[in-house]
Order: structure tokens, then C-alpha cells, then sequence
């Protein structure tokens, strides 16, 4: 698709790019946002003269710091350690925690960015941040990853609170690490507050946190068919990664009735022609969250099952391929290449709803708004995650806890209202059925507006 950018646009990521060099995937991700914004700044040109979209690209404060920490034989580990506080326009900084080797500035600033305006499509009041570390946890022990654990939050806790700051988990980040960063700020602050999201159900973690980015991308799907009077009911869907994002995505779809056929890890894939039962998820769940362990030992155990493992030498993933309805891509950003986009579309898909953070490249977004498929970009489609997020900081500020349904409920009627306001903002700036427009346009707005409110800070 050839795309026409404005001269404000190509300016824009000119100094953006001049001023962040080496940061591929911040400069894709406000590139997307800022095609959208054309047609916004036509009708509010007050918004270019108070230079908002300038002001939200340049994060209010970067923090980097120096994490050391000691091994199981004593051997000393240097890792860098991270937090973007991005925007506080409408509420404290919100966004998780990634600890996976690939982590760079860049890379926290795209996932920053993304999240101000993700966080402002929840309809709950939460500004944006991201944060994390180049550790990796994987082949660590419990110790030692307590250990990186402490030693990260000696630096952060400086800079968070309940009424600051508040992360969460993302990649490598689940229950166990939140709960020994959540224990060493107790123990550095001497207070008892709601400063991390993800926590356990027993010291003040939310029913449905765990599920509700998976759950959510699966009503955002659910929603988009509607549109077009079908449901997930008998869909073939393709699902890429195993952790807490796929894992959940795929209980969803189960209980709705349609079928999954894959899922992977940073090592390969699997195929399952037969589906994915729930008994299959519940040894993935094993595998992954208690085992530690790799995909394939899924094609090992279940009958019928193929496992192809990653070739660094495609320029393509032969997971995309396979013939299907849906895809739900869960894994991690640019999964899905140009080549891929054009594969899935070929073999039938046309619902993508995004429960990673900006799987697909911009090429292949382009592809799937030509294709008019049913694209739910991941701002919109995985914002349940972090909307059940600001549920458990509601209940740590009442003091109370709701119960599984409760909870459920609130995080499917606030999908539903995602939804809405995407389709209702495309419609309104004239590119129906665009939530790509409709997300990015949307999440803005309500940010440009306190911005504009609050004066030049
Ligand atoms: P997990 O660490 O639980 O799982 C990540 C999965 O993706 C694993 O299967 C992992 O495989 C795979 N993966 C990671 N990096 C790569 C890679 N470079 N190539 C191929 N596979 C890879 O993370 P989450 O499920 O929490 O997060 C998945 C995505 O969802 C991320 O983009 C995250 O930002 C996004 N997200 C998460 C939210 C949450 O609430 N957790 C909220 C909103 C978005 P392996 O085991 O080999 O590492």
C-alpha cells in the first residue's frame, strides 16, 4: 500500500529519528500513531501549536541504572536496569516489567509509548510507563532470579508508589518475580501498598489479572465478529507463544467453542490438527509455569502433533501458514513479517486480534487494513491486561476484594467499550473500520486534551 505522509509527519519522525538514533521499534511504533494523527491535527490545529504530539514522544523521565547481583557459585552478574515514566497527563505512570535478554532503551520506549495510549482506552484513569531489565530468566534458579529480584528493586523503589508509579509484569515477568520485587520494596519502604499489579490473591492481587490479557484479545475478536453477525464458535485459530498471554487466549477460545491448532515458543512451533483440549493446556500451563520448560515437549507427549523448530535462515514463519479463520499472534513484537501478513491473509484469516505488544510490522498492518480483515491492533485488542491492572489498584485502595465474576464482568464490559470507541473514532474521522485510526485517535485524544488542560509541563 502506498502511503501519503504529511509534511508535519515526515518532519516529525525526521527529528524523531535524528534525536533516537538506533531505536527501531520506538521510531515503528510512533511512526503508526502519527499516520493516524493526520487527520486529527486537520480539525485541531491547536493541538500542532502546543506541540502535544512533540511533548508525548519525549518521555517526562528515563531511569537507567546498574543492577549487580551473584550467581549460585558467587560469580558476579551485571545487568542494566530500566523504567520510562512516559506520560502522567491522566493518571500515574502504569505499564509492566520485561525481563528477557533483548531489552534496550529503544524497545521500552516503543512499549512506553504504545501503553499511554493503551492505558487511555481503558477508560480508567492511568498515565503510561514501561520498564525492565536485559536479564534473563530463563535456566536461572529461584534464588538467583530473587536475588536479580532484590537488587532491581533497591534502585526502583526510589521511584515508584502506589499513587506514582505502579508496574506490572510483561515477558519473564510473572507471580513468582513480582512477588519478590513486591517483597523487597515492603521490606526497603516499611508500607504495604498497591505499588505492584500482578500480585498474589493472598496479599492483594486481583481474581482475573492472570487471565484477562489473554481473555481480553479473545472479547476484542469476539466483538470485531459481531460486527459482521459470526462468532468464534467452530473458528480455526492460530495462537504463536506459550506464556501467560497465549496461554490464557487459548482458554478463552475453548470455552467459546472454536479450535486451536498452534502454538510456540522462541525455539519453534507446534502444529495440533486434533486441537488443543483443555486437558492439552492444562500440561502447557505445567510446562511453561512450573516446569520451565520447552514447546516441544508438547509434540513429544500428545499424538499427531508436529514440531518444527525455528530457522533463523526464513523470512518467514511457517506458523502463519497454516489454513485458519483467526490468528491471535502472543508472542512478542514483529512476529509477523511482511511475508507473514501476506500468508495469513492468502490462507484465509481475517480476524487478527493482537494480544502481544506490536507483533506485526508496519508493512503487515498495511496489508491486513487493505485486506479489510478484522484487525484489532494490539493498543486496543490486549488493553484487558492492564485494565484488570487498575481493577486491582481499585480494590487495594478500597480495601476490598470483588469476586471472579465480578471482575469478569467488568473486564468484558470494558473491552466492549474498547471496542466501541474504536469503531465509533474511525467512523467518525472517516475511515470505517479502521481500529487501527480508531485506537490510535482515540487513546490520543483523551491525553491531548489534559495536556492541553494542564498547562506546559
Ligand atoms: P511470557 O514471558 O509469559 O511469554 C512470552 C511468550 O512469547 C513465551 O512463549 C516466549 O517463549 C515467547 N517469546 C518471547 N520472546 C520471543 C521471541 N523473540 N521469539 C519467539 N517467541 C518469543 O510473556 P507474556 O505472555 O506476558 O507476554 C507476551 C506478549 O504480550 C508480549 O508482547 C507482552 O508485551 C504482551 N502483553 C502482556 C501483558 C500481560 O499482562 N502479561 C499485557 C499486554 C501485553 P520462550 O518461553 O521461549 O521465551
Amino acid at each position: 500500500m502506498a502511503v501519503t505522509t504529511s509534511p508535519f509527519v515526515r518532519d516529525l519522525m525526521a527529528d524523531l529519528k535524528a534525536k533516537n538514533p538506533a531505536e527501531p521499534e520506538f521510531h515503528q511504533a510512533v511512526q503508526e500513531v502519527v499516520e493516524s494523527l493526520d487527520l486529527v491535527l486537520e480539525r485541531r490545529p491547536e493541538y500542532r501549536s502546543a506541540r502535544i504530539i512533540e511533548r508525548m514522544v519525549e518521555p517526562e523521565r528515563v531511569l537507567m541504572f546498574r543492577v549487580p547481583w551473584q550467581d549460585d557459585q558467587g560469580r558476579v552478574h551485571i545487568n542494566r536496569g530500566f523504567r520510562i515514566e512516559m506520560n502522567s497527563a491522566i493518571g500515574p505512570y502504569k505499564g509492566g516489567l520485561r525481563f528477557h535478554a533483548s531489552v534496550n532503551l529503544g524497545i521500552l520506549k516503543f512499549l512506553a509509548f504504545e501503553q499511554v495510549l493503551k492505558n487511555s482506552l481503558t477508560t480508567l484513569p492511568m498515565g503510561g510507563g514501561k520498564g525492565g531489565s536485559d536479564f534473563d530468566p530463563k535456566g536461572k534458579s529461584d534464588n538467583e532470579v530473587m536475588r536479580f529480584c532484590q537488587s532491581f528493586m533497591i534502585e526502583l523503589c526510589h521511584h515508584i508508589g502506589p499513587t506514582t508509579d505502579v508496574p506490572a509484569g510483561d515477558i519473564g515477568v510473572g507471580g513468582r518475580e513480582i512477588g519478590f520485587l513486591f517483597g523487597q520494596y515492603k521490606r526497603l519502604r516499611n508500607e504495604f501498598t498497591g505499588v505492584l499489579t500482578g500480585k498474589g490473591l493472598n496479599w492483594g492481587g486481583s481474581l482475573i489479572r492472570l487471565e484477562a490479557t489473554g481473555y481480553g484479545a479473545v472479547y476484542f475478536a469476539s466483538e470485531m465478529l459481531g460486527t459482521r453477525n459470526q462468532t468464534l464458535e467452530g473458528k480455526v485459530c492460530l495462537v504463536s507463544g506459550s506464556g501467560n498471554v497465549a496461554q490464557y487466549t487459548v482458554e478463552k477460545l475453548l470455552q467459546l467453542g472454536a479450535k486451536v491448532v498452534t502454538l510456540s515458543d522462541s525455539n519453534g512451533y507446534i502444529l495440533d490438527e486434533a486441537g488443543v483440549t483443555a486437558e492439552k493446556l492444562h500440561f502447557v500451563m505445567d510446562l511453561k509455569n512450573v516446569r520451565r520448560g520447552r514447546i516441544k515437549e508438547y509434540a513429544d507427549k500428545f499424538k499427531g502433533v508436529v514440531y518444527t523448530p525455528g530457522d533463523p535462515k526464513l523470512d518467514y514463519n511457517p506458523l502463519w501458514t497454516h489454513k485458519a479463520q483467526c490468528a491471535f499472534p502472543c508472542a512478542t513484537q514483529n512476529e509477523i513479517g511482511v511475508k507473514d501478513a501476506a500468508n495469513l491473509v492468502k490462507n484465509g484469516v481475517y480476524v487478527v486480534s493482537e494480544g502481544a505488544n506490536m507483533p506485526t510490522v508496519l508493512d503487515g498492518v498495511r496489508q491486513f487494513l487493505d485486506a479489510k480483515i478484522l484487525f484489532g491492533p494490539a493498543k486496543a485488542a490486549n488493553a484487558g491486561g492492564v485494565a484488570t491492572s487498575g481493577l486491582e489498584m481499585s480494590q487495594n485502595s478500597m480495601r476490598l476484594s470483588w469476586t471472579r465474576e465480578e471482575v469478569d464482568d467488568r473486564l468484558h464490559k470494558i473491552m466492549k467499550a474498547i471496542h466501541r470507541n474504536c469503531r465509533e473514532t474511525a467512523d467518525a474521522f472517516g475511515t470505517p473500520g479502521n481500529y487501527v485510526n480508531g485506537a490510535n485517535i482515540a487513546g490520543f485524544l483523551k491525553v491531548a486534551d489534559a495536556m492541553m488542560d494542564q498547562g506546559l509541563v
